[in-house]
């Protein structure tokens, strides 16, 4: 398993690069296009956190399992593909108008997220969309999940409507 998680994380890594090029690369209208969903998306984000952080705080700097793991079998969790389980459409939306920090790429050896250091080190409304839609038993007991999933469906929207081929085609999609 590490051997399989070494080389997933390396894939894992050039993609991420590769998001970063892609963003770099944006035209000024594909920014302004990405910049207006960004906003929502990350105003989502702080809604939705604002009624997680309490039992996060509360839960996970004291939980065994400790969930942020490349493989974590007791969540059924898979995540050494993707750094910060990121893909294009939702990096580019938080990627947007922040730096986000550096992955520490050696957590691979210990099985830990490249963006995990004592806690996410992503600010709260930067996470991945895959990252905000996991909840632990622990915490779906504890939490009001029908409030959070109006928030989710809308991260989720957003996310969908800002596809790489509207952003690419973003003067038309700015009129649509
Ligand atoms: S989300 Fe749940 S499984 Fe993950 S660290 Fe927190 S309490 Fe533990
Ligand atoms: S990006 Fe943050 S929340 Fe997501 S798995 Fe990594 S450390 Fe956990």
């Amino acid at each position: 398993m590490q051997k399989k998680m070494s080389q997933d994380s390396e894939l894992a890594r050039q993609q991420f690069e590769l998001f970063e090029r892609i963003y770099l690369n944006l035209k000024v209208n594909e920014k302004k296009y990405l910049k207006s969903n960004s906003i929502e998306y990350k105003k989502t984000l702080a809604s939705m956190q604002e009624i997680i952080l309490p039992a996060i705080k509360k839960n996970c700097p004291v939980c065994k399992i400790q969930c942020c793991k490349l493989h974590c079998p007791e969540n059924k969790m898979y995540i050494a593909g993707a750094v910060g389980c990121f893909e294009i459409s939702d990096f580019l939306l938080v990627r947007c108008d922040t730096i986000l920090p550096e992955p520490k790429y050696e957590n691979a050896k210990k099985n830990l997220c490249p963006f995990w250091a004592h806690g996410c080190i992503l600010p709260i409304d930067c996470r991945s969309l895959p990252c905000i839609q996991f909840f632990c038993d622990k915490l779906k007991k504890e939490l009001n999940m029908k409030k959070i999933a109006c928030h989710l469906e809308h991260a989720k929207s957003i996310v969908n409507k800002c596809t790489i081929q509207k952003l690419l085609f973003s003067e038309t999609a700015m009129h649509s």
